[in-house]
């Protein structure tokens, strides 16, 4: 079910327990600011989704509170990933849900990182 981007931060959301380590997920990445892991349910053969490790909501809500050094680092991780799935060459697409006009479904900023296939149009009409 979407959510809606705004009020607090939901602490028992699924990334800030996988964050948290109370429930697994398939990393491909972590640094002092970021992790990425697989997606759940992919969309493209190589999707991953790459969070932040502070308690943002969303695009808005980090860009407005985060410190300068949790965006760069979260942007450059962003970048790290996409070179290291090899993604660079082939080209990629990266998307962040925000709110309940996009459906975001967890409230905690995430990156979408599509790969492995000619990815089509970028929104549907
Ligand atoms: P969004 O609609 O942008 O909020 O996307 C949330 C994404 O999180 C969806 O693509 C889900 O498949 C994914 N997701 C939900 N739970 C998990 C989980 N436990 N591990 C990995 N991905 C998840």
């Amino acid at each position: 079910m979407p959510v809606a981007a705004l009020g607090d931060y939901d602490q028992g959301n699924i990334f800030a327990r996988i964050l948290r380590g109370e429930i697994p997920s398939q990393r491909v990445y972590e640094d002092d600011h970021a992790i990425a892991f697989h997606d759940i349910n992919p969309q493209a053969p190589l999707h991953v989704l790459v969070i932040p490790r502070g308690p943002y909501r969303s695009w808005a809500d980090f860009s407005a509170n985060g410190s300068d050094a949790e965006i760069a680092g979260f942007v450059r991780a962003v970048g790290a990933v996409a070179r290291q799935l090899g993604l660079e060459e082939p080209g990629y697409r990266l998307l962040a849900n925000a709110g309940l006009d996009a459906h975001q479904e967890v409230p905690h900023l995430h990156v979408h990182v599509f790969g492995g296939r000619p990815l089509g149009p970028m929104l549907t009409r």
